[in-house]
Parts: structure tokens; sequence; C-alpha cells
């Protein structure tokens, strides 16, 4: 049953639609938002849309509330704290039942009307359908770290992740299956879904520019989710410290090689001061680098294996 799905060509079905999104304090946002979603997916006869409330401190929550004690197709989850937008989309990723799922953000810069077309490709038989960022509308600064990120996450992973990858993207019953049974708390979903690997396209975007708020990514942010999308796809980075210290050890025995000849023959010595703080300083500093490398692997496992539930849900108005 699950290969003809696989290897399934176009799809004429009308299909459930869930829209999960997850959202921390976007209060001002949440109207637009909720009537852009409404007007766009009103030809499709079953959709729902999820909010995944990030332990948001504004009146997010209570608007929620409202909106969907009016319309039952709006549903929300809320969790007790905030836990970060990873762990909050997954969260609404393994509660959602629909045939497709969409995931957004709720700041309007994934505009709702490029919905029609993500359905499209998944009637053509695409598993997963990513909305690529094109990358004149941001800034000289994202573009650079975010291509840097990019190419270094492609050099020492197994897997393609197309630059200005976002988490705006549509995924088939049977993938947000998959995802669900996935026990890892440090998700990155931009690796781990090209990870699983089915019929994927990409189709590029216009980001709109952010209406209400601010962004929540800040650099140290973006930093933690880059570690995680490196350590998550790949453990090459601890092969490193084997390079370097074969380099090291190598470039040792030629000096000493030296400088044993020139006490010998010569009777000079290298002098003394300088060369030794350098050497020091500099092994000194590759080994805490390492060890830092390392222990950031060593804290993931830790993570892992204390087999926390990824979230705590405080309230929802999902059937459970
Ligand atoms: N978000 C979240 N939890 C967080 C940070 C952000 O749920 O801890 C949500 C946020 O409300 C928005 C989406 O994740 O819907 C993307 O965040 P943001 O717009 O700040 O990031 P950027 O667009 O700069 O990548
Ligand atoms: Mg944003």
């Amino acid at each position: 049953m699950t290969m003809s799905k696989k290897q399934s060509g176009a799809r004429t079905s009308q299909p459930s639609v869930g829209v999960v999104i997850p959202l921390l304090n976007e209060v001002s946002s949440l109207s637009d938002l909720i009537a852009e979603l409404e007007a766009v997916l009103e030809p499709y006869p079953d959709y729902q849309i999820l909010f995944v409330d990030d332990g948001s401190t504004d009146e997010s929550l209570s608007l929620l509330r409202e909106m969907s004690a009016r319309d039952p197709r709006i549903r929300y989850l809320s969790l007790t704290r905030n836990f970060g937008h990873q762990l909050a989309l997954k969260s609404g990723l393994t509660r959602c039942e629909a045939d497709v799922v969409i995931s957004m953000d709720a700041d309007l810069q994934h505009p709702p009307n490029q919905i029609p077309i993500m359905i499209d490709a998944w009637r053509e038989g695409y598993n997963v359908v990513n909305m690529i960022r094109r990358a004149e509308r941001t800034s000289f600064l994202k573009r650079l770290t975010s291509r840097f990120f990019y190419r270094l996450i492609n050099a020492i992973s197994d897997f393609e992740i197309t630059p200005g990858s976002s988490d705006f993207r549509l995924l088939d019953r049977e993938v947000v299956d998959l995802i669900r049974q996935m026990p890892e708390r440090c998700v990155f979903l931009r690796g781990l879904i090209p990870w699983l690997g089915f019929r994927q396209v990409d189709i590029p975007f216009e980001p709109a520019n952010r209406r209400h708020g601010e962004a929540k990514y800040r650099l140290t942010r973006m930093i933690r989710l880059a570690l995680t999308g490196i350590t998550s796809s790949s453990i090459r980075p601890l092969r490193l410290a084997f390079i370097i210290g074969a380099t090291t050890s190598s470039a040792a025995g030629i000096y000493a090689i030296y400088a044993l000849a020139i006490r010998i023959f010569y009777d000079a010595v290298i002098s003394g001061w300088t060369s030794l703080l350098i050497g020091m300083m500099l092994l000194g500093g590759v080994q805490l680098l390492m060890l830092g490398v390392i222990g950031e692997y060593v804290g993931r496992v830790f993570l892992e294996v204390k087999n926390r539930p990824d979230t705590i849900v405080a309230e929802t108005n999902l059937d459970e």
C-alpha cells in the first residue's frame, strides 16, 4: 500500500488540508493571517488551521481562543513555555491529521497565496514541496550567513539542502507519520526531511516583509539552530580532530628532526620563548576547540537519552 503511494503519479482527489503555524507573540499578525488563510482555503472543503502557541506572553492565546470559538476549523495547541520554533512546529505536525500538511510562519512572511501552488505540486505526485526564499529581498548579512551555513552543511552531510530553504513547506500524510515516529529532541526539520528522501520539489517564492512585530530569530538563535543542523546531520566534524591531530604530529616530527639536527651538527639552539609560547598557545587552542566540538555532540546525546517528551501542552482544543 505504501509502495504504491510512494510511487504514485498524479493525485486527483480533493485532500483534506492542514496548516500548522507555530507562533510566539504574534498577536498583531493573527487577524490578517487568519483572514488571508480563510480566503485562500475557501475552495478546499475540508481544512484545518492548527496554531501552536510557543509560550507567548502577549494576547496571542486569548485571541486564538476567541477565533477558534467562532470557527471550528481553527484549532490551537498552547505549550507551557517557549520551547523554540522547531519543537513547536514538530508538536503541531505530530498532531495534525490532514492528508496534506503545510507548515508556515505566523508573521505573513510566508504568503498564504502560495498554498494552492503547493497543493497542485502535491497533486502532481510530490510528497514534499519545499518553498525556497528568493534571496534578493533579504538583508546582505542574512544572505551571507545563510549562504555560508548551507555551503557548510551540504559539504559535511550526506544530503542536499537547497540554500534559502525555510520552514514553509507541504508534507504528504506519509511523511508526517514518519516525522511523528522520530524520537529526536534536537530537531532540524530542514535536514530531517531531505534525509527521509521522498519525492521532493523546490518552488521559489518571494518572501514578504514582516508586517507587525519583530523577528524572534536573533543571532544567537541562528547560531544555535545552525549547530543543531550540523550536529544532527553529520558526525564529520568529529573526524576533524583526527585530521588536525595527524597534521600537527607530522609537522612536529619534522620540526623535531630539524631542531635535533642543528643541535648535533651545528651546536646551535633555536631561541626559546617566542616559539615555545606560540606552539603552546596554538596547541592549547586547537585542543579546546576540539573538546568544544566533542562537547556539542555529548551534550546532545545527553539531551536525547533523558528521553523527555519534546514539549508539554498546557491547553488545546484539539480532540485528543
Ligand atoms: N517562533 C516560535 N517560537 C520561537 C521563535 C519564533 O514559534 O521561539 C515563530 C514566530 O512567531 C514565527 C516563526 O516562528 O511565526 C518564525 O520566526 P521569525 O519570524 O521571528 O523568524 P525569521 O522570519 O526571522 O526566520
Ligand atoms: Mg519571520
